[in-house]
């Protein structure tokens, strides 16, 4: 078995980056994981996913428990050989989506209760049955089971989930078990009280992860109480071992937590932005549907080396977007994930090179400039 490890490469300022090895092949850090909720992202084929630059996919424990099944998927070879992706996959606990999905949850000190938004069925989650799930399903990152409770809340219901959470954190780690290959990363809250991420961080590395997570932000607290909470959260957190954020985010919220010494990130945000007409370029956001494109011949973006880009109009895309086309939502979702990537790829370099703030500075002054001006 190969050895699983993270090695810092460089830093620059708080940015940081390296290389988190599994025995399914390496991930270039900092980066971003592309979400494959139920076995796919959607519109995309795994191999168009691959050569967009992605090194790992995120895959979702609630609805893949709930369709097909994790013991199904066992019985079919497990998650990588069922999506045919064999690259890491990482996958949460199921905790956020009870939360946020499920109907009639139950939440006690072993866990939750609730019935399926599929079909009704009533479903227990624990530590335990999260780690079995996620076990079955074969991913090389595990995340800890957690509770992160609905904004807004106010300090006494976040103090008493981070609590709930720290003690579920350790169940995990001991059901988890030892997986030579495989990791475990816990996850810090708190919201936005400094004291109490002090505490979960505390707790956190008194158990030992191999990487660890920053949880209950990207949930509505808007940009900037983000970014006031990374200015210290990730510094609580072990030097030594990845750092993720989860569901983050727009391409000005990636550079600002890769600024603050975040290493893994995720959203659904390019490929669902895919689906709506919406492109994220270099120069922000193009809204396709516009009429101002239905006679526009160039390309979304002229720099961009993606398929959609390459060989297609902004007219050809506001048409298939209008006439409810499937290639439509392929062609927009490969042109933001290939974004995404060569955003990663440039901070990559940037950090290693030292040149972070001009390379932070020319992505503002690019977004600031907006789309090209109409014809
Ligand atoms: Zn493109």
């Amino acid at each position: 078995m190969t050895e699983t490890g993270f090695e810092l490469k460089a830093q620059d300022g708080k940015a940081r980056t390296g290389l988190l090895r599994t025995p399914r092949g390496d991930i270039r850090t900092p980066a971003f994981m592309p979400v494959g909720t139920a076995a796919t992202v959607k519109g995309m084929l795994p191999e168009s996913v691959r050569e967009t630059g992605a090194d790992i996919l995120l895959g979702n424990t609630y609805h893949l428990m709930l369709r097909p099944g994790a013991e199904r998927i066992a019985r079919l070879g497990g998650l990588h050989q069922f999506m045919n992706w064999q690259r890491p996959i990482l996958t949460d606990s199921g905790g956020f989506q009870v939360m946020s999905l499920a109907d009639l949850r139950k939440l006690t000190e072993e866990g939750v209760t609730f019935r399926s938004h599929v079909d009704g069925s009533k479903h227990h989650l624990t530590p335990e049955h999260s780690m079995e799930i996620q076990r079955l399903l074969g991913s090389d990152i595990v995340m800890a089971f957690d509770e992160c409770p609905a904004l807004p809340a106010d300090r006494a219901r976040i103090e008493e989930s981070m609590r709930l959470s720290m003690r579920w954190a350790l169940r995990s780690r001991e059901a988890f078990g030892d997986r030579p290959g495989h990791m475990l990363f816990g996850i810090q809250q708190g919201g936005l009280e400094r004291d109490l991420r002090e505490e979960s961080a505390r707790a956190l590395r008194d158990i030992g992860f191999e990487g660890y997570a920053v949880g209950g932000l990207a949930v509505g607290e808007g940009q900037e109480a983000m970014f006031s909470c990374l200015d210290y959260a990730p510094d609580m957190l072990p030097e030594d071992k990845p750092r993720y954020l989860m569901g983050v985010g727009k391409p000005d919220d990636i550079v600002g937590a890769v600024k603050r010494g975040i290493d893994l990130m995720d959203c659904v945000l390019p490929s669902r932005s895919g689906r709506t007409g919406q492109a994220w370029t270099r120069r922000g956001q193009v809204n396709i549907k516009n009429a101002r494109h239905a006679d526009d011949p160039r390309p979304l973006d002229e720099d961009c080396g993606c398929p959609a880009c390459r060989s297609y109009s902004r007219a050809y895309l506001h048409h298939v977007f209008r006439s409810g086309e499937m290639i439509s939502g392929m062609l927009l979702t490969w042109h933001n994930l290939h974004y995404y990537q060569e955003l990663m790829a440039g901070l990559r370099t940037a950090i290693f090179e030292g040149t972070f703030e001009s390379f932070e500075a020319a992505f503002h002054e690019a977004r600031a400039e907006r789309d090209i001006p109409r014809l």
